[in-house]
């Protein structure tokens, strides 16, 4: 039988860079298998060491989960397509209850006719509009269309969460926010906006950051919860926050130009954890920072979640609750799956073992093992005003840049020789273990793996890391270098 296998895009450097590959094969496990054998690097990140699934990595045949089939037994047709959907670094009762629904002004009937004269929503849905509160965490990306069009829609009250402030690189996508927001707290920039669209709504702004200590209490205070943070953390502590005070959770997600979105709402079916019950180990996910967006991505996918929000303020059928909604933005393809609450979800599930916050860091292995630290300890670095008078004295130094190429086309530092992390070790030969070597990336993360990667592989030269990568370099040494 001969079958597509689709590869996401987080996973396609280890594909050969295909998005699609053809297998035959009786059976998922078995497509799977041939995919792998053949591109061994994909084979670390599915399976662990017991060769096992990873539980980040959910595989469907069709739109069904193979967990709720015959897992690596279920049988395949021909023409069949088998998804590889890593986690991606995105009719109420309790609304429809809300006793005595605020009336209209005339000013607010003018404003919102073109809701008025829908039946769908008509004065009674828009009273109920006004009645909603909705938290959003996160005015970034996702945050931005979204919190523009539930203002704009008359949802009554909003909250904004955020600690960040505006950088000239969110400019690209956060349209919230504009050039003269550029150094102010975003959920500053972003209150005047929402004020400016529609001065009838209330705001309440928290600047903080979403923590197991607050979440709780917050949450308790809103009907709705909508999740535009970019980070695993977070999300996990957004879903488990969600479940724990019974409300809805709107999720989305975006990595390139791929985005997920969701409702997740424990009340009605399937949470966050039950289809992703553990995080991705760091590092493996690159969040938007690292693997960059396409700008107009988050407007599509927090569009989306604008929408499902006010669907389910008004009661609506048709909410995304227990199906995925996957979009590919590059080649402009919608896929939706099916999914199903877990009765074994740690959280959701018939016998849960989460029954309060935890901490979100260390569970997604982002607070440092002890072993970590020594290993941090043993690396050696260098700053970059360092570097440069050691390069001016005349010290033999050979400078090796581990970006992407197209990150080398951006800015690069001079007489360095590129070889992205990836290759690093495959091309382990090229680096000269006589000499000193430098290793540098864009901000010294990628070069420290670099660094641990070709110690482990048994490189016994001197390799020093730039702490801070190319961005110090231009801060400290050659500001014509430009900051991306
Ligand atoms: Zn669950």
């Amino acid at each position: 039988m001969a079958v597509t296998i689709i590869i996401p895009t987080a996973l396609r450097q280890y594909a050969g860079g295909s998005s699609e590959v053809e297998v035959e094969a009786k059976t998922t496990g078995e497509a799977l298998e041939r995919l792998t054998s053949t591109h061994a690097e994909l084979r670390k990140h599915l399976y662990n060491d017991q060769n096992r699934l990873r539980n980040f990595v959910n595989i469907y045949l069709n739109d069904e989960d193979i967990r709720h089939a015959e897992g690596a037994e279920t049988k395949v047709k021909d023409g069949d397509t088998i998804m590889i959907v890593p986690s991606i670094a995105g009719g109420s009762t309790t609304i429809e209850e809300a006793a005595s629904k605020p009336a209209l002004t005339n000013e607010e009937i003018a404003r919102y006719s073109r809701h008025l004269i829908m039946p769908e929503v008509g004065m009674e849905g828009q009273r109920k509009l006004k009645a909603a509160s909705v938290l959003m965490i996160g005015t970034g990306g996702l945050g931005a269309p979204l919190g523009m069009y539930l203002a704009a829609a008359g949802v009554g009250r909003l909250g904004i969460l955020d600690f960040d402030v505006v950088d000239e690189s969110n400019l690209q996508r956060q349209i919230i926010h504009g050039t003269k927001d550029v150094g102010r707290p975003k959920i500053e920039s972003a209150r005047d906006r929402l004020h400016d669209i529609n001065p009838h709504i209330r705001l309440d702004t928290y600047e903080t950051r979403l923590t197991s200590e607050n979440a709780l209490e917050l949450f308790r205070d809103y009907d709705i919860i909508v999740d535009g943070t970019d980070n695993f953390p977070t999300r996990y502590l957004v879903n488990d926050a969600c479940v724990l005070t019974g409300k809805p959770n709107v999720y989305g997600s975006i990595f390139r130009f791929e985005g997920q979105a969701s409702v997740f709402w424990a009340a009605k079916g399937a949470c966050y954890r039950c289809l992703y019950p553990e995080p991705p180990p760091p590092g493996l996910v690159p969040s938007c920072a690292e693997g960059g967006v396409l700008g107009v991505l988050p407007g599509i996918v927090g569009a989306i979640q604008a929408n499902e929000t006010i669907k389910i303020i008004l009661g609506a059928e048709g909410i995304l609750i227990n199906r995925l909604l996957l979009f590919d933005a590059w080649n402009m393809r919608w896929r939706e799956l099916k999914l199903r609450r877990d009765p074994a979800c740690p959280i959701c599930g018939d016998n849960p073992t989460i029954k309060e916050l935890i901490d979100y860091e260390e569970f997604c292995g982002l607070r440092p093992q002890p072993q970590e630290v020594k290993a941090s300890e043993e690396l050696e670095e260098t700053t970059a005003s360092e570097l440069k008078r050691r390069l001016d004295r005349g010290d033999d130094i050979q400078i090796i840049d581990v970006r992407e190429p197209h990150e080398y086309e951006i800015a690069r530092i001079p007489d360095t020789k590129l070889i992205p992390l990836g290759q690093v070790v495959n091309r382990i030969d090229e680096i000269d273990p006589d000499r000193e070597t430098v290793v540098h990336c864009k901000g010294g993360v990628r070069s420290a793996k670099a660094i641990e990667a070709l110690k482990q592989a048994g490189f016994n030269g001197r390799l020093i890391n730039l702490r801070g990568g190319i961005i110090a370099w231009s801060d400290e040494v050659d500001q014509s270098v430009p900051k991306y």
